[in-house]
């Protein structure tokens, strides 16, 4: 999809090189790095779009990059590149709906596909109900002419409320929808989203709210 950006964090230089050139020719706006400690420098949320991650890097393991980086609020899709065979179980366990793994060597199109089809799937979710809307590109919350940003994890909790409106969705579910697969999220920590959404939704104007069923979860009044 043109005009996103993509961060490669890649060592191999030759490999790194192709991508960078690759991708930008597929119309991504590309940064590259060589590590993790770089990748975890360089990337801050909402300033991209999809990471394609290297699972055998020099200083870490891309999985844990991955998780570092879910840690500084960047909620999006990652592609990881793995050397053929390594697919175990931790790595498949590991898989949130916003991954993909692609083993080494792979043709560049089939990467361009995948990470196509990854980005387009976090950008079709877009919801609305009643007077509210969220916008899946720059993750904000719309009411009427008022708009709010929402930090990724509130954007997939608020979009996950509003796609079962009236009904209890519960804190697991919630858990599931707003953070990676396998984070381990306190009872507080969600609710501690649940009032910045709250206030959030005060905030742009909306009729509607999010009420406590107790125990059990939240749902979209
Ligand atoms: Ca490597």
């Amino acid at each position: 999809m043109p005009g996103h950006r993509v961060l490669v964090v890649e060592d191999d230089h030759g490999l790194r090189d192709v991508l960078a050139r690759g991708l930008r020719q597929a119309g991504f706006e590309v940064t590259t790095v060589a590590d993790g400690s770089t990748a975890l420098r360089t990337a801050r949320p909402g300033e991209v779009d999809g990471v394609v991650l290297d699972i055998g890097l020099p200083d870490a393991d891309g999985r844990d990059v991955c998780v570092a980086l879910r840690a500084r609020g960047i909620d999006v899709p990652v592609l990881f590149l793995t050397a053929r065979g390594a697919l175990g179980d931790r790595l498949s366990g590991f898989a949130s709906g916003g991954d993909d793994y692609l083993p080494k060597p792979f043709a560049f199109p089939e990467l361009v596909a995948r990470l196509t089809a990854l980005l387009r799937r976090a950008v079709d979710q877009v919801t609305v109900v009643g007077d509210l809307e969220l916008d899946p590109v720059s993750h904000a919350l719309l009411c009427g002419d008022s708009r709010v940003a929402l930090s990724p994890t509130e954007f997939r909790l608020l979009a996950r409320l509003i796609g079962a409106p009236g009904a209890v969705v519960r804190r697991h579910e919630l858990v599931t929808a707003g953070w990676p697969h396998g984070a381990i999220v306190s009872e507080n920590t969600l609710d501690q989203y649940v009032s910045k959404l709250r206030r959030k939704l005060a905030e742009v104007g909306s009729d509607h709210g999010i009420e406590a069923a107790r125990g059990v979860g939240f749902r979209l009044v």
